[in-house]
C-alpha cells in the first residue's frame, strides 16, 4: 500500500534507526492543531515494522482526541520502540531515543507507556527537555495514577448523578477489574465511602492487600474470578486493567447499569459502544474518564501547581455530564458524542489558527 495512504490524516511519521544502540523506533505525530504532540512511548517486541506502525498510528490518533477532551493545549502523538522491554533496554538506547525526540524541536513530548518506566526516560531527559512524567527529583510530576484514579471517581460521581439523581458513591455496588496503581486507589476510596465492591485481579498480593484493608474497616468486599466479574450483581462495572474487555461475550453477561473505568480502549470495537447503548448500559468514554494522568503531565510544561491539576481533573465530572446530555439530545452513543465534541474543538481552533495565520504558535516554556 502507498505509504502516504497508510499514514493519511497524520502530519508526520518519523522512523528512528540507530545502529550503535540497536534503537528502532517510530514516532507518529497525528495532529498539532491544539499544540505540540503529546503521547507516551511504548516498547514491545512487535512481530513486524507494519505491526509497530499500525499501533503507533492508532495510538497517536487516540491522543489527539484525549488531549482535546481534557482541554490541554497539546495535540496527539505517540512513539513505539521495537524491542523486548525485558532484554533489549539499556541507557544508551533511551539516550538515542531522546536525541531523535530532540530533533523534532518541540513538536513532540513523550514519556512512559506500556513496556517503559519513568526511570528509562531519565536517560532520554539528558538529551531533550521534551520528556514528561519522570520522578519529581528529575523535575517531573511523579505518579500519574493519583489524578487518574481521581478522574475515575469524578466519572463515577457524574454517572451516579445521571442515573440515580445523586453523585454519592456510597450505597452502590461496583465491580472493579484490576487492582493496580489506579484500581487500588479507586477501590480504597469506594470502601471508605461505604460502597459494596466486587473485585478481581490476576495478582494475588493486590487482592490480599485490599481484603485485609476491607476487613479492618468492616467493609463489604467480595473477591470473584476473572470471568465472574462481568456477571457480578453490581451497579457499575469499573475496568481498570486491560483493553478490549467490552465485547460481544462480556456485554451479554453484564448486569450493570454503567461502565466507568480507567482502562484504555475498553471497547473491542466501536460497535460495542452501540451494543452497550442498546442494552441500556451507560458508557463513560474511557479517554474522558482516564485523562487525570494526561492532565498532570501536560501541566508539567507550566510552573508546577498541584491545585491546578486537581481543578482540571475535577472538570472530568462536568465534561462527562455534558457528553451524557449531548448523547441523549442527539440520539447518539456517548462514544459518538465524545468524538464529535473533540472534533468540534479541534476544528474551531484550526479556524482560529488560520484566521490568525500571521501569528506564531505560543512558545512553550522550556524547563531548566
Ligand atoms: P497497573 O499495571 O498498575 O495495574 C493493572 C492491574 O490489572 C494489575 O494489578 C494487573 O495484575 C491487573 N490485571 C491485568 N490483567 C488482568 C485481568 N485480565 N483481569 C484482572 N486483572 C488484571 O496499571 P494502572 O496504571 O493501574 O492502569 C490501569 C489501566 O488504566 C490500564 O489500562 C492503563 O492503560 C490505564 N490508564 C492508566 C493511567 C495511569 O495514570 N496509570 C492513565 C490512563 C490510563
Amino acid at each position: 500500500m502507498d505509504m502516504f495512504e497508510k499514514i493519511k490524516n497524520h502530519e508526520q511519521v518519523v522512523f528512528c534507526n540507530d545502529e550503535d544502540t540497536g534503537l528502532k523506533a517510530i514516532i507518529a505525530i497525528h495532529n498539532t492543531t491544539l499544540g505540540p504532540a503529546l503521547g507516551g512511548c511504548r516498547m514491545r517486541p512487535y512481530r513486524s515494522v507494519d505491526e509497530a506502525l499500525e499501533d503507533v498510528l492508532r495510538l497517536s490518533k487516540g491522543m489527539t482526541y484525549k488531549c482535546a477532551a481534557a482541554d490541554v493545549d497539546f495535540g496527539g502523538g505517540k512513539a513505539v520502540i521495537i524491542g523486548d522491554p525485558v532484554k533489549d533496554k539499556n541507557p544508551e538506547l533511551f539516550r538515542a531515543f531522546g536525541q531523535f525526540v530532540e530533533s523534532l524541536n518541540g513538536r513532540f513530548y513523550t514519556g512512559t507507556d506500556m513496556g517503559t518506566t519513568p526511570e528509562d526516560f531519565v536517560y532520554a531527559l539528558r538529551e531533550t527537555n521534551c520528556i514528561v512524567g519522570v520522578d519529581e527529583v528529575y523535575g517531573g510530576s511523579g505518579d500519574s495514577s493519583i489524578p487518574t484514579a481521581l478522574g475515575v471517581l469524578y466519572g463515577l460521581e457524574a454517572t451516579n448523578h445521571r442515573l440515580w439523581g445523586s453523585k454519592d458513591l456510597y450505597g452502590k455496588r461496583y465491580a472493579i477489574q484490576g487492582l493496580g496503581k489506579v484500581g487500588i486507589k479507586v477501590a480504597e476510596r469506594l470502601l471508605e465511602e461505604g460502597a459494596d465492591l466486587y473485585v478481581t485481579d490476576i495478582n494475588q498480593p493486590a487482592i490480599d492487600h485490599l481484603v485485609s484493608k476491607a476487613r479492618g474497616m468492616g467493609a463489604a468486599l467480595k473477591v470473584v474470578s476473572g470471568e465472574e466479574i462481568y456477571s457480578a450483581d453490581a451497579d457499575v462495572f469499573v475496568p481498570c486493567a486491560i483493553g478490549g474487555v467490552i465485547n460481544d461475550n462480556t456485554i451479554e453477561q453484564l448486569k450493570v447499569k454503567a461502565v466507568v473505568g480507567s482502562a484504555n480502549n475498553q471497547l473491542l470495537n466501536l460497535d460495542h459502544g452501540k451494543k452497550l447503548h442498546e442494552k441500556g448500559i451507560l458508557y463513560a468514554p474511557d479517554y474522558l474518564v482516564n485523562a487525570g494522568g494526561l492532565i498532570q503531565v501536560a501541566d508539567e510544561l507550566y510552573e508546577p501547581n498541584r491545585e491546578r491539576v486537581l481543578q482540571k481533573t475535577r472538570a472530568i465530572y462536568d465534561s462527562l455530564q455534558m457528553i451524557y446530555t449531548q448523547a441523549e439530545n442527539q440520539g447518539i452513543t456517548t462514544v459518538e458524542a465524545a468524538d464529535r465534541f473533540c472534533e468540534d474543538r479541534i476544528h474551531s481552533r484550526s479556524r482560529r489558527n488560520s484566521f490568525f495565520s500571521h501569528m506564531k504558535r505560543p512558545k512553550w516554556s522550556v524547563r531548566t
